[in-house]
């Protein structure tokens, strides 16, 4: 600055994820480096900035914020105030203060960065080999904090203390260690041990576990979040082990790869795929198997597809020195039950699963699975689990509310806490349905409670009157409690993940929902708008004979959907396509859909995927949920554009898709001679087509043209894309979810946006 300018001044406010993210040295590095004096300061809310200096330095400097903040940063808004400048000399960085009402937010854990995977493989550095790493670029933090604000003694990194090479890395604002929270090193930080048969090994852990797995052993490996079970992915007798221990029959392993050379070696990767395996989340990213894949068969069985993700820690990649290039990497816990955390929790219900233990004692404070993404024709990415790296990030609601607590559904369970126009997810939760989950459930309901200092009064919950949710719900005393229908919730996260309030069209499609009335929803069609919802169709109904035991068998449901396609003729069809009943099974299926007894009307889409790929004999078992539609989409041939001319009918106001219809073809032109690959394409490709013929007719009556789609069907990449561009095609506006699962992980979201819209009409 010349003598003759005038110094002017500015004070910031700066809001979002601007803490514990390196935010401040950067401010500090920033100020500098444009001659700027003033201070940067912490407090409970967000960031406060005072910089005075010359008028066009300012300028930049405001500009450069937001145009080069760090990596793990983001910027929600940035208030800019004028401010008379006091003469200051040289730019500080002051002590944290708190403000009332704290609003900071937590930041999710993120991969290792490039500067520290560079010091960890370089043996001149201190920090060389050392498993726990980080910087303000990377590093745990979610899963670590046990309270706010986020500083090392509210942290499991607080049972080390720093040495004093650390202590002033970590106090010198020009170090990428600044307030790195969980900053630590061979001297002073955790350490990593192996035990086998409840003997601590001695010498090199990582070198003694890379050398159990390529013996094709299972090792129980504490990562970021939780426990996984490992072994090499190419020997089929360890992988078969790992199956039978673990009882898990037929579902995808995940597998981490030593690096992205690796990965290309397995998979088939667009620039989509490698973009998303390579983010600092690193999910586990489904990526299309190559022909030449050499992984064992039993890894992922009847899937075109992998599960692959890059190691995201300094363990992971030190572990990939000494282990096979490709690992089966499975949440360690017994199917069903909830990710072990705990070093005893794993000795104890690990002890039959898993050869040795590879243990830390950097404790993890929240358990949180590793995240799965989907991308679809290299342009869509289509989120299946919302875990690790993406929780705690917050989604933007359009309506602002007091603070509402969403309880989500009852599979695949996340809670909601949303206040002023924010949601705060939790990472997946898995199903409700054990004493131990639910558990959970309810102690990461009281951590977010204290994390957000917020003590919701209003509870949105779903219809369902078993889930455990809902009871859990309807248990809490002197709320508000909001009842949302399920399908609602589902078009309401899609509307609210868009930023839209609606009304719009919504096909809300999965497996099951609670219908009001009496029957189970799954297939409909709504108009809706964040506060209400109208359903204006759905797919024709059928019986679902024996309730539960036809969802957990897809031959049941073909038996269904023949009955209601051939009538009374229908054993002798299933006779004749194998379906394998015994005469005992015949009968009662004859009894239970001839009278409707213990057998419930649906208008489930999922229902109708499982009884197409069991009548078609791509999926006549149920190992997992959402199994039958899977195989199916995978054994669908892409290049195949047939379809059958199925029709959109009505009754008692509503429009009816002909889902029976659509069976009957099926089934009629794969017993003429078509390859289940062909017809199985056809059937996506006709109901594509169907549902697409109701959204022309609805905006007709409606005069609506914007389409959210919602629901577990949506998880099907091929039914998504033929769906999304005959929609285009025809002129409509299609909203679906990037960022949040489109199966019920947001139904909580749904119900969070639902209750804060009815709050706001109420005017409250
Ligand atoms: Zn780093
Ligand atoms: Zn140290
Ligand atoms: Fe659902």
């Amino acid at each position: 600055m010349t003598l003759a300018e005038k110094p002017s001044g500015k004070k910031l406010q700066v809001s979002g994820v601007v803490q514990g993210v390196g935010f401040r040295p950067f401010v500090y590095r920033l100020a500098r480096e444009h001659h700027l004096s003033g201070w940067v300061c912490n407090t409970s809310r967000w960031v406060e900035i005072v910089v005075e200096g010359a008028a066009a330095s300012l300028e930049r400097f405001v500009q450069e914020l937001t145009s080069q903040s760090p990596a793990l940063a983001r910027i929600d808004s940035l208030v800019v105030e004028e401010a008379e400048p006091q003469g200051r000399e040289g730019f500080t960085i002051l002590e944290s203060r708190r403000l009332p009402g704290a609003e900071a937010l937590i930041p999710a854990d993120a991969s290792t960065c490039a500067d520290c995977f560079r010091e960890i493989m370089d043996p001149g550095d201190r920090r060389y080999y050392y498993p726990f790493t980080n910087c303000t670029n990377c590093g745990p933090r979610f899963t670590i904090i046990q309270s706010v604000p986020y500083d090392r003694p509210r942290t499991t990194m607080a049972a080390f203390a720093m040495c004093p090479r650390c202590r002033e890395e970590y106090e010198n604002p020009e170090d990428r260690r600044f307030h790195a929270e969980p900053t630590a090193c061979p001297e002073c930080g955790p350490r990593v041990w192996l035990e086998e048969a409840g003997r601590v090994l001695e010498g090199d852990a990582l070198k003694a576990a890379g050398k159990l797995l390529r013996e094709g052993k299972v090792v129980a490996i504490k990562g970021l979040g939780g426990f996984h079970l490992a072994c090499d992915a190419r020997q089929a007798p360890a992988v078969a082990s790992l199956r039978d221990r673990k009882g898990r029959v037929g579902k995808p392993f995940a597998v981490m790869v030593r690096d992205l050379a690796e990965a290309q070696r397995l998979g088939q990767l667009d620039g989509l795929t490698t973009q998303l395996l390579l983010s600092p989340e690193r999910p586990i990213v489904l990526a299309r198997k190559r022909e030449d894949c050499d992984l064992a068969p039993q890894v992922a069985p009847h899937n075109k597809y992998l599960g692959l993700m890059l190691p995201y820690t300094p363990l992971h990649l030190l572990l990939f020195s000494h282990a096979p290039a490709a690992l089966v990497m499975t949440s360690g816990n017994l199917s069903e039950e909830p990710l072990v955390f705990t070093n005893d929790g794993a000795r104890i219900r690990l002890a039959s699963l898993a050869d040795a233990f590879l243990l830390h004692n950097r404790d993890i404070q929240v358990p949180c699975d590793d995240s799965v993404v989907r991308p679809v024709a290299g342009r869509q990415v289509i989120p299946l689990r919302r875990a690790r790296g993406f929780v705690p990030q917050r989604v933007s609601l359009p309506v602002d509310s007091e603070p509402i607590l969403a309880v989500g559904a009852e599979q695949k369970n996340t809670f909601c806490l949303a206040w002023k126009g924010l949601a705060l997810l939790s990472q997946h939760l898995g199903d409700l349905d054990t004493v131990e989950t639910f558990d959970y459930f309810q102690l990461a309901i009281a951590h977010f409670k204290s994390l957000s200092r917020k003590d919701p009064q209003v509870i949105a919950y779903d219809l369902h009157p078993q889930y455990f949710s809902t009871r859990y719900a309807l248990a809490q005393e002197g709320v508000k409690l909001i009842g949302v229908q399920h399908h609602h919730a589902h078009i309401a996260a899609c509307l609210a993940e868009n930023g839209r309030r609606g009304p719009c069209l919504g096909l809300a499609l999965d497996g099951t929902g609670y219908g009001p009335d009496g029957t189970i929803w799954g297939g409909e069609l709504l108009v809706a708008d964040l506060a209400d919802y109208k359903r204006v169709g759905r797919l024709v109904q059928v019986r679902l004979p024996g309730g539960e035991a036809a969802v957990r068998d897809p031959r049941r449901m073909a038996a269904a959907y023949l009955h209601a396609a051939f009538g009374g003729d229908f054993i002798r069809v299933a006779r004749e396509m194998h379906f394998g009943f015994s005469s005992l099974e015949e009968r009662i299926l004859s009894h239970q859909l001839a009278t409707g007894l213990n057998s419930p009307l649906t208008s489930s889409t999922g229902r109708l995927f499982d009884a197409v790929a069991a009548a078609l004999n791509v999926c006549r078992t149920r190992t997992y949920e959402g199994q039958p539609a899977l195989e199916l989409e995978m054994a669908a041939s892409e290049d195949e554009k047939g379809y059958y001319s199925v029709g959109v009918d009505s009754a008692d106001g509503l429009v009816v898709l002909d889902g029976v219809g659509l069976f009957r073809e099926t089934v009629v032109d794969y017993r003429a001679g078509a390859a289940p690959g062909r017809a199985a394409a056809r059937f996506h490709n006709s109901l594509a087509r169907l549902l697409t013929a109701a959204c022309v007719i609805l905006r007709d009556r409606t005069g609506l043209d914007e389409v959210a789609l919602a629901g577990g069907v949506f998880q099907n990449g091929l039914l998504l894309t033929r769906l999304y561009d005959l929609l285009i095609e025809q002129g409509f506006a299609v909203l679906t979810q990037t960022r949040t699962p489109p199966n019920d992980g947001s139904i909580s979201l749904g119900q969070a946006a639902v209750a804060a819209a009815r709050l706001e009409r109420e005017g409250g």
